[in-house]
């Protein structure tokens, strides 16, 4: 079995279409999908992050933190205490009805505790986990605010009942643009899904 060192060194030296191609691959709606098709979802979903992320900076130049890009947005960012179980748990949201970000204390201070317990702080920051949370739902605003961004779009072809042709959207679509944003934005080297993994990895030792 390999260690969670290995796991992650692996991670932070795939490249970012790597990355992109395995989230997109988990997402049960994309299984039918062309690798040409795919190929195209990733390159218009990492535009769309990198659209996003010029309108932010040429906006507000280039700040230290995400948070302060919230601040200027006029969104606000709240905290709650929830633990994190086996079965529920989640790092940030962002509420469309009030335009709030909210992060979860608990979790946080969760990864940030395996990290250590994991001895892999030299590979990932402990530190960095808030600020790529704030940035991965700042996207999410962005979403909300834009109508007409390609993740919002149909993507999808799909047929309900098997006769009347439809289209729907693709949420992996939308999760790979966050991640490439709340990339561009904290300016990590290695890919921000890497605090999902170390996440995943230390569910076990929840109840
Ligand atoms: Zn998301």
């Amino acid at each position: 079995m390999k260690s969670v060192r290995e796991t992650v060194t692996e991670l932070c030296n795939k490249t970012d279409y790597e990355i992109y191609f395995d989230m997109l691959n988990r997402d049960i709606s994309a299984h039918r999908l062309t690798k040409e098709k795919k190929d195209e979802i990733i390159k218009k979903s990492m535009e769309t992050a990198v659209q996003c992320y010029n309108e932010v900076v040429s906006k507000f130049g280039e700040l230290n933190n995400p948070a302060e890009y919230a601040i200027r947005l006029h969104i606000p960012i709240n905290y709650v205490n929830e633990k994190p179980n086996k079965y529920y748990s989640y790092v940030g949201i962002f509420t469309e009805k009030n335009q709030t970000i909210t992060l979860n204390s608990e979790t946080i201070a969760f990864i940030k505790q395996l990290i250590n317990q994991f001895g892999i702080a030299d590979l990932v920051d402990p530190n960095q986990i808030k600020s790529t949370v704030t940035a991965h739902e700042l996207f999410h605003y962005f979403e909300f605010i834009h109508p007409e961004l390609y993740t919002n779009q149909k993507i999808l072809d799909a047929k309900i009942l098997g006769i009347f042709k439809t289209k729907s959207s693709l949420l992996a679509a939308g999760e790979v643009a966050a991640m490439h944003f709340a990339k561009l934005l904290t300016k990590l080297h290695y890919t921000p899904l890497v605090y999902n993994k170390i996440f995943a990895l230390g569910k076990k030792q929840l109840l």
